[in-house]
């Protein structure tokens, strides 16, 4: 019985699969393969409650991938694999949806890549190893962007001579399109409404963050923009900044442009208002000690989060529910706390003890008697990416 499907997402120098049974959501053989290229290239591998470790020498993407098609033999998966998704980052305007993978999608993906040069490129190297591996599966594409490509022009355009969205495309796209309609369909679920009646907000805080206005089903707006540096602040990434900071910064420090770019994603948010950290429980232990940086970070972070959240708010008719996901959102009880606080004029109060139980995996609803609803949800994007890949190869 073909029931599984391999979930694929490829980084520049990592490779993480999982053999999903997509009804189930349960994945039956799991890995991470990590600096592919270099001397110690590894894959871990989980499979059940089996853990092992594979070296692949100097292995690149090609070596890793043999190495998972291996571990599906010997465990006996090849056969009961139905298709392959893949994650991709960056669908432009191209595609709003998840879309099976030919060579004319393949080469779509790849115009998409001046959109997102470090993403893409490293996605389309998992799927050109992946149709060369399983060339008898169908193999799908689902992207970060897709669910956004719903939001109005009032919400995407820059304002910006609009010539530099005729005709480059630079404009908001917005990213984690996969866990916010992950996590709006599960909220819907929870509040026993139909997902098609629903106006939410939800909160996706992980290293990266993002949060979205979506209704009905439907992204009608979203923090991040033509790339993830938009909006909230993340673990090391700004989000919002006055964009003439970038020649002020490249002047205080003596850096290109490209160099401020990369200083505002891997040197920044948590981690460069702390000078610690950019994990957000590391700097709840460190504030609760007395670190002022620690304390500092977070309570920029909350209240950039609160100040998003109400905003998104004008996209909606009403609010149903604020939904919190991803590890921060599923697990900080002192980041919901303190969001909640901030957020009182929308109506919304935290009941302390619902909120302290939603931890390691526990959901469910976290606001008072009387509040605006507030859920905390578990996302599961390769579920969604599983769901997606074996609807469309059964199509
Ligand atoms: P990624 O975006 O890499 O998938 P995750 O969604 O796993 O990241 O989120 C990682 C973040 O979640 C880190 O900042 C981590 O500190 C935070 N986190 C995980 N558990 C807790 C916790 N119990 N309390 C506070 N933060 C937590």
């Amino acid at each position: 019985m073909t029931d599984h499907v391999l979930v694929i997402n490829c980084g520049s120098s990592s490779l993480k699969f999982a053999a999903i049974d997509p009804i189930s959501g349960q994945a039956a053989l799991s890995g991470l393969a990590e600096r592919l290229g270099s001397p110690d290239a590894s894959l871990n591998v989980r499979q059940g409650d089996t853990r092992q470790s594979v070296s692949l020498a100097e292995g690149g993407h090609d070596a890793a991938m043999l190495a998972v098609l291996q571990l599906l033999d010997n465990s006996g998966l090849s056969a009961k694999l139905s298709a392959v998704g893949h994650r991709v980052v960056h669908g432009g305007e191209r595609f709003k949806s998840s879309v099976c993978i030919d060579d004319v999608v393949e080469a779509e993906i790849d115009a998409c890549a001046r959109l997102a040069p470090l993403h893409n490129p490293a996605n389309l190297i998992g799927i050109r190893t992946a149709r060369a591996c399983f060339a008898n599966l169908p193999q799908v594409a689902v992207f970060d962007t897709a669910f956004h490509q719903s939001m109005p022009a009032h919400a995407y355009l820059y304002a910006i001579p609009s010539a530099l969205y005729t005709e480059h495309g630079l404009r908001r796209y917005g990213f984690h399109g996969t866990s916010h309609r992950y996590v709006a369909a599960e909220a819907a679920a929870m509040l026993g409404r139909p997902l098609n009646d629903c106006a939410l907000i939800t909160a996706h805080l992980g290293n990266g963050a993002s949060a979205a206005a979506v209704l009905d089903g439907h992204s009608v707006d979203t923090t991040m923009g033509l790339t993830p540096l938009e909006g909230l602040v993340m673990g090391t990434r700004s989000g919002d900044i006055d964009p003439s900071l970038v020649p002020f910064i490249g002047k205080a420090l003596d850096l290109p442009a490209d160099q401020v770019i990369d200083l505002l994603n891997r040197k920044s948010g948590l981690l460069g208002l702390s000078g610690l950290s950019n994990d957000c429980r590391a700097l709840q232990t460190a504030a609760a000690e007395g670190h002022a940086g620690a304390q500092i970070a977070l309570d920029v972070f909350c209240y950039r989060l609160a100040k998003h959240i109400a905003g998104l708010s004008v996209a909606l008719p009403r609010l149903d529910a604020l939904v919190f996901t991803g590890g921060i959102g599923e697990n900080s009880v002192w980041v919901r706390e303190q969001v909640m606080k901030q957020l009182g004029l929308l109506g919304f109060a935290i009941d302390s003890a619902a909120n302290a139980r939603c931890v390691g995996g526990v959901a469910g609803p976290i606001h008072a008697a009387g509040s605006r609803t507030a859920l905390v949800v578990n996302t599961n994007e390769e579920l969604l990416i599983a769901r997606d890949t074996f609807a469309l190869a059964q199509s």
